[in-house]
């Protein structure tokens, strides 16, 4: 049954960097992962291939702000799913996405590495060949694994993160329709992507046929603009449209967790994360891309677990999305033989997390050289582009809303963090001048429509 919620008095607004009150009766534990382990009855410590390994699940909710979700402490959320998810498991304080575009966040995701690692530097543009994924890994300890993705910038040709999935379904070409508003506005609008409930059959499809254990990729991309909410959501006095677009999201989720529950046999982790925010008018700016304010950088990162048990907590380190693929490997038991930029999160004994890397997408601007850079640690923020005549501070505990810019007030803390923005760009190989025309026009066309590709003011 839906809950109507009160009337709208509120705008949204964002929650300091603490820990809610309720959450403070909770104990919080970082976990260990030889702790988590402990914990889940049925699950091996070896390394080969066993009946007990956990089927892993990651849910990636495309344009996904964490302040929007009634976990992370939103009261006029409606996300009673995510939120029950939360209570089974662990919730990431703070997570920063390593860029705020789809294709090469989703890279960041499923790879554990840095945008300048893995190749995928914009939308549209596929990883490098060689780069390890984390079905491909997973593969070797023997997991079946698919890949339900909703939008084409997921499509192989797009991003190539199909590598290493035995079974990856995503739309290959964008096309479009005509969307009438509820005031009869009519305008030929991208179709690109496969609604929620599409995906949910999809996968409910799938679940029956699969052997176990299984890694089962789902990203749903309803929350992205433009937003065409069907009723009962359209009807309910949710925040804004892109509110109403949450709570959709939210109810594939439930669905999703139902068919997990009715076809698994095996311990089940559920991730849930998203690979990138959408800034709704703060800093005077809407959308994701080009800003790095923490509207489009920070995002939920929820770890479930279904027909087992892991203790309800918080872990206040600082996390990041390229940490999902290492703590994801840890939990599956399978260590891969490489180095990730991501670090498994749940080891707070082995932790090096000080700083958060962000980066804007270029690719298609024709300001070239014009990368805007961000670091991050657990008090502030550092958002930095010379070229573009950005260097802002931010005090993170005190202006969570990141309104008042300390940069030529803070000089030791700006020197700490513009060393390690250094430090971290050094091997940066640089793609700034990307040409366009790589693209197809099709593709680039839909980038435009999207607002992707910056027109030179010239
Ligand atoms: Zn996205």
């Amino acid at each position: 049954m839906i809950q109507i919620l009160p009337k709208r008095t509120l705008l949204p607004k964002r929650k300091p960097h603490k820990i809610r009150a309720p959450f403070k009766k909770i104990l919080i534990v970082l976990l260990t992962v030889q702790g988590l382990w402990c914990l889940s009855e049925n699950v091996t410590l070896s390394n080969n291939i066993s009946a007990t390994n956990p089927n892993i699940v990651l849910i990636s909710i495309d344009t996904l702000r964490a302040d929007y979700l009634g976990c992370y402490g939103y009261s006029r959320a409606y996300t009673p799913n995510i939120d029950r998810l939360s209570n089974q498991g662990i919730l990431m304080h703070r997570t920063i996405c390593s860029i705020p575009h789809t294709t090469p966040s989703h890279a960041s995701i499923l790879t554990g590495l840095y945008p300048k690692h893995h190749g995928s530097r914009d939308n549209a543009y596929p990883i490098q060949p060689d780069i390890m994924t984390l079905p491909e890994y997973l593969a070797d300890y023997g997991y079946a694994s698919a890949g339900f993705a909703s939008h084409f910038l997921l499509s192989p040709k797009c991003s190539r993160l199909n590598k290493g999935f035995d079974h990856y379904d995503v739309p290959l070409r964008p096309n479009y329709m005509t969307f009438t508003d509820q005031n009869g506005n009519s305008a030929i609008i991208s179709n690109k992507f496969v609604p929620a409930p599409e995906i949910v059959a999809k996968v409910r499809q799938w679940l029956p046929e699969s052997r176990q254990p299984f890694f089962l990729f789902i990203h749903f991309y309803d929350c992205h603009r433009p937003h065409r909410t069907q009723p009962p959501f359209k009807l309910m006095d949710l925040p804004g449209s892109y509110g109403r677009e949450v709570a959709l999201v939210d109810q594939a989720v439930g669905h999703i967790l139902s068919a997990l529950e009715e076809s698994t046999t095996l311990p089940t982790y559920v991730h849930l994360v998203a690979d990138h925010g959408e800034s709704l008018g703060e800093h005077n700016y809407r959308g994701h891309g080009t800003h790095l304010y923490f509207p489009s950088l920070e995002v939920p990162w929820i770890i479930g677990g279904l027909k087992t048990q892991l203790p309800k907590s918080i872990t206040t380190n600082l996390a990041k999305t390229i940490d999902i693929t290492p703590t994801i490997l840890h939990m599956a038991d399978a260590n891969a033989n490489t180095s990730f930029d991501g670090e498994n999160i749940l080891d707070a004994a082995s932790s090096k997390t000080q700083y958060a890397m962000s980066e804007s997408a270029s690719c298609y601007s024709s300001e070239t050289g014009k990368r805007i850079r961000s670091v991050r640690n657990d008090h502030y923020t550092l958002i930095y582009g010379p070229a573009s005549g950005i260097r802002e501070l931010y005090d993170e505990t005190n202006d969570p809303a990141e309104l008042k810019n300390l940069f030529n007030m803070k000089h030791e803390i700006v020197t700490d963090l513009l060393a390690a923005l250094e430090v971290w760009h050094s091997d940066d190989p640089g793609v700034d001048n990307k040409p366009e025309n790589e693209l197809e026009p099709e593709i680039l066309t839909e980038l435009r429509s999207l607002g992707y590709v910056l027109e030179s003011s010239d």
